[in-house]
């Protein structure tokens, strides 16, 4: 979706992707198929294109690094880093005095004992990195033993972080992007509903938002981004906490350092997609408005695994905007496409 975008604006796009059979490929001017610890073609890669960015926050830090050295490379080695690793984000996040879950660093079944001493139960412990939909995830609940040894096991040693469970109401997500010369540019917070922990309905504008909910993520938002010295668009995902005596309590979750599921309604929802919003970040271009399209309400749903089969139904829906990845194989609980539809303002 970002190659599109870059080809709307009549810039070319290479791809450097590990497998074979990226559906990014079928709709770029080049690519690359290596690994991402070949410095060899990290660096032919890097000497072919006139700036870098990325669409997935794992890729290994030494990676960013060498390209970083060659081409400018949006956003930077220093906003992955401390993204792609839940503790040093939490850390980050905390030291802005933005509030987080509270958390405990756990590499062993000690630590975990330790910690949901501290935090608690219900928790949730995740693995520091390389989790995604869920994956790397695991909630302990209030009731039971713990075997903490046999938990850790489950995650195959890698190191962790457990979370103390917050109480949501909803959770938004804060889709923005930042410039080269430091302009700021958000959409209005979005809902999103998950089921099985994957996305799987975006609304916008978010219902029952209240207007200081909805200022205070927006100031976090733009808050995370200029501490990271940020350029391209992210997305801050946060939970709402309802309050007795007042709008709900902002509470953030983690920081995609990339375009991100939630915003995939800009596409026809927004004046500017979040693609073409990066496209012209990482470029140093203007960033473009963040309206919403006639001030529509807007809904994304994703389709998940088998749901995509439904695309003959919705193409014959009015007013659904159907996109369908290429993803070879419909799996469980992976995401073959979405739908969007624009929707009166009741
Ligand atoms: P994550 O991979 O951290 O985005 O988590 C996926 C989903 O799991 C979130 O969108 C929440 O619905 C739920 N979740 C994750 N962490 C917590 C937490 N500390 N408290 C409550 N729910 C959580």
């Amino acid at each position: 979706m970002i190659a599109l975008a870059a080809a709307n604006y009549g810039l070319k796009v290479h791809v450097f992707a590990p497998d074979a059979d990226s559906p990014a490929f079928d709709v770029s001017a080049a690519h690359t198929i290596a690994a991402y610890d070949d410095v060899a073609a990290l660096t032919r890669f890097a000497a072919s294109v006139d700036a870098v960015t990325y669409e997935f926050e794992n890729i290994p830090a030494a990676a960013a690094e060498a390209l970083a050295s060659q081409a400018p490379l949006h956003p930077s080695a220093a906003a992955l880093a401390t993204t792609q690793d839940r503790l040093t984000e939490k850390i980050f996040v905390n030291d802005l005095g933005i509030e987080t879950a509270p958390f405990r660093a756990v590499d062993t079944p000690d630590d975990l004992i330790r910690a949901l001493a501290e935090i608690g139960r219900p928790a949730v412990l995740k693995t520091r990195r390389f989790g995604y939909d869920g994956k790397g995830q695991r909630m302990i609940r209030a009731e039971g033993d713990v075997d903490a040894a046999a938990i850790l096991g489950e995650f195959g040693g890698a190191p962790c972080i457990l979370e103390g469970f917050v109480p949501f109401e909803a959770e938004v997500s804060v889709v923005a992007a930042r410039g080269v010369d430091g302009s700021f540019s958000a959409y209005e917070p979005c809902a999103n509903e998950h089921r099985d922990h994957i996305l799987a309905v975006t609304r916008v504008p978010a219902p029952g938002l209240a207007p200081q909910t909805e200022s205070a993520a927006l100031g976090m938002a733009r808050h995370i981004a200029e501490a990271l010295d940020y350029v391209g668009v992210l997305a801050v995902e946060m939970f709402l906490v309802p309050q007795a005596d007042g709008p709900a309590r902002v509470v953030v979750n983690e920081i995609a350092p990339r375009v991100h599921n939630s915003g995939h309604w800009t596409i026809e929802g927004a004046v500017t997609s979040q693609f073409a919003q990066h496209v012209r970040a990482v470029s140093g271009w203007p960033l473009g408005s963040t309206a919403r399209t006639g001030g529509l309400s807007v809904e994304m749903h994703n389709l998940i695994g088998a749901e995509a089969e439904d695309w003959a139904r919705l193409l014959a829906e009015g007013g659904a905007h159907l996109h369908l990845y290429g993803k070879g194989e419909a799996r469980p609980g992976r995401k073959m496409g979405h739908v969007t539809r624009l929707l009166p303002n009741a």
